[in-house]
């Protein structure tokens, strides 16, 4: 795996601010969908799907980077997605 500058260790989608607008659906659909109520939930090992927090390993695509995550959640127009680093620490947005 290639370097990744920002260790993401946590993805939180906020339903409140979630508008489904779907970019991030647009940016990573290895990792995100929107369900029946036109919110954005994460795709999870195991075939459970909800809005998080989740873990990052616990995605189902292992082969999401970090960049792409953050890709996805700088274009959400209304910044619902959380992104939190391994210790924790809000890194976005
Ligand atoms: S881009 Fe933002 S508003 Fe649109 S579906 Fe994703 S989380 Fe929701």
């Amino acid at each position: 795996m290639a370097e990744e500058p920002k260790k993401i260790g946590r993805v939180v989608v906020d339903r409140n601010l979630c508008i489904g607008a779907a970019t991030c659906v647009v940016a990573a659909a290895e990792v995100f969908e929107l369900d029946a109520e036109n919110k954005a939930v994460m795709k999870l090992k195991g075939g459970t799907k909800n809005s998080g927090p989740a873990e990052k390993k616990d995605l189902e695509s292992d082969a999401i980077g970090d960049d792409m995550l953050l890709t996805a959640a700088q274009s959400c127009p209304t910044r619902a997605i959380f992104l939190y680093d391994e210790e924790g620490k809000q890194v976005y947005p």
